[in-house]
């Protein structure tokens, strides 16, 4: 899908924080994040929500998503994460094709400045 910016992030056409990627799946820094470490997690493929997804890639999607959940916990020691899925624009979708958010959330805020997504990223992938 040209106009969409996720597939460009998929196809190098528009640049992203790459945290972690397998075949069918690639995972990223959110560029306007909740918290320290939020990362979205997509399947390379286009499909708009969790209605139009194929069961077998939404499986796949969501194994990576506790991948990734796993290297937040090591590297960056959260004290809970939340994960949310969002679909169709009143449930606040702003970006048609589907992704999962992994949100860290920390009882003390962090040392590390959540928009510093250079130093995260090298923090994640260290
Ligand atoms: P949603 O509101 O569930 O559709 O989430 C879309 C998310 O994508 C938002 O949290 C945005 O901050 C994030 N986002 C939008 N454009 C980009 C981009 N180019 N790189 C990284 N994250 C993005
Ligand atoms: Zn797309």
């Amino acid at each position: 899908m040209d106009d969409c910016i996720f597939c460009q992030i998929v196809n190098n056409k528009l640049p992203a924080h790459i945290i972690y990627q397998e075949n069918q799946v690639i995972a990223f820094l959110d560029n306007n994040p909740k918290e320290a470490g939020h990362i979205l997690v997509i399947p390379k493929e286009h499909f708009s929500d969790l209605l139009e997804i194929p069961a077998s890639l939404l499986a796949t999607t969501i194994k990576a998503v506790q991948k990734v959940a796993q290297i937040i916990n090591q590297k960056l020691s959260p004290d809970g994460l939340n994960i949310c899925q969002n679909n169709g624009l009143l449930a606040g979708q702003t970006i048609n094709h589907f992704h999962f958010h992994i949100i860290p959330c920390y009882q003390k805020k962090p040392a590390i400045n959540k928009e510093d997504l250079q130093t995260i990223v090298k923090i994640l992938k260290k």
